[in-house]
């Protein structure tokens, strides 16, 4: 059986990598500069792509766009959801009406379809207002603002299409929910599931949680949780793939919940149908082994076995100057000898390793501490030398 994974960033590396690490023969599409080191690349073209690979293998895509594209649906050997599924991810509106549907714990919502709709139900919200564009958004679809006037003319916009480029349609208006947020993934088999150590990740370009959002800038785990959050959490899942199962499909693939914590209680603020990005590089580094069994296990449906991590792990980004409005692109990336490195945007030209990303590469550490790990990560993340190399120093500190 060969793996073949779709997508181009640090996660796919690293999933990529697992699978290599236990013998595996990996396949991109269309992977970068990095994933050649694990494998073979190839262009990604769609339903062309996913139906020219064997029945016998293994796909894995490692960003939402496929599923809800529908490569589950082209293919039955795709780990992943159909895209009546993806819809947890790809629509909001979709994704709250089911949780309200199957009674799962998230913040009190009203749907707006037009500007004027907008205005009459913020009324039963205040403030600080959350607004939530329908679809994909590359995480820039939430506005959370303190003033009337301002959210209705923002989201008024985001409903015409002249907020973001490509966004437009329905809002969500969603109760402002106080508490500490959390993210727990899970492989998923139907209604069974395994969930994955939890990582914590850091969003904002700057040391202290300062700058501008991010895809992430680092992470680290396994975080503990107490085992009172986890049985709950646990409860969040269940009665998810039992709503899934209840519309008549089956969940089979990785399942993401963006989690808040309000007093005591995880309310589930949005779910991606994947793996994260910067979390998957800690977690396939805490036990590629178990990473991979648990997979294919999920994968053919059977028993999978919980992911005891090895020690901890660390991955402090290294992003390009600029990111992530603009970020510089073409320069020349010298690597040290040894140390693990998934890459993200990572281009080769003239034989030469260059950027061509935000999101350059993640340093890995790994070690019986955190602090081990860390110190690991932060060594390799100051060997690596490219122009404008930009990192926190704050990452698992
Ligand atoms: P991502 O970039 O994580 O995919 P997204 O655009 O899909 O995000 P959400 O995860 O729903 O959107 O929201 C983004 C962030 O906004 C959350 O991580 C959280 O910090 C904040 N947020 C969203 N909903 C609420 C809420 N109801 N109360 C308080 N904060 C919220």
């Amino acid at each position: 059986m060969r793996v073949h994974i779709l997508g181009s960033g640090g996660r796919e590396h690293a999933i990529g990598w697992a699978f290599s690490q236990q013998g595996y023969e990996v396949h991109f599409y269309p992977g970068n500069a990095g994933t050649k080191r694990d494998g073979t690349n190839h262009p990604y073209e769609g339903e062309k792509t996913i139906k020219g690979i064997s029945d016998e293998d293994v796909i894995i895509p490692g960003s939402e766009e496929y599923l809800v594209e529908g490569v589950a649906n082209w293919k039955s050997n795709v780990f992943g959801p159909i895209k009546e599924v993806a819809r947890l991810e790809g629509s909001k509106v979709f994704a709250k009406r089911f949780m309200k549907k199957y009674g799962i714990r998230t913040a009190r919502f009203e749907v707006a379809e037009t500007p004027e709709e907008l205005k009459e139900k913020i009324k039963k919200f205040s403030p600080p207002y959350v607004i939530k564009a329908d679809g994909l958004a590359r995480g820039k679809g939430v506005l959370i603002l303190d003033s009337e006037e301002e959210a209705i003319e923002k989201g008024s916009k985001l409903i015409t299409g002249e907020l973001i480029k490509g966004v437009k349609g329905p809002v969500v208006i969603d109760e402002y929910l106080e508490g500490e947020e959390l993210s727990a993934m899970a492989i998923v088999n139907g209604r069974d599931f395994v969930i994955l150590p939890f990582v914590r990740d850091y969003k904002r370009l700057l040391d202290n949680d300062r700058g501008p959002n991010t895809g992430g800038m680092g992470s680290w785990g396994p975080v503990s949780v107490s085992q009172e959050t986890v049985s709950k959490i646990e409860e969040l899942f269940d009665k998810t793939l039992w709503g899934v199962e209840k519309e008549g499909y089956t969940y089979r693939g990785f399942l993401y919940l963006g989690l808040m914590l309000h007093d005591g209680d995880p309310y589930i603020l949005e779910y991606n149908v994947r793996l994260g990005d910067p979390e998957t590089e800690v977690i396939v580094v805490l036990n590629p082994e178990a990473f991979v069994n648990a997979v294919l296990e999920g994968y053919r449906g059977g028993r999978m076995e919980a992911i005891r991590p090895n020690g901890f792990a660390v991955d402090v980004v290294l992003a390009s100057k600029g990111y992530p409005d603009n970020p510089e692109k073409g320069k020349e990336i010298t690597l040290p000898e040894d140390g693990l490195i998934f890459f993200a945007g990572v281009a080769e030209k003239d034989g030469k390793l260059v950027t061509a990303g935000g999101r350059v590469l993640h340093c890995m550490g790994s070690g019986a501490t955190r602090e081990e790990a860390r110190k690991k990560a932060y060594e390799l993340a100051e060997r690596v030398q490219f122009e404008g190399k930009m990192y926190r120093r704050d990452i698992a500190s």
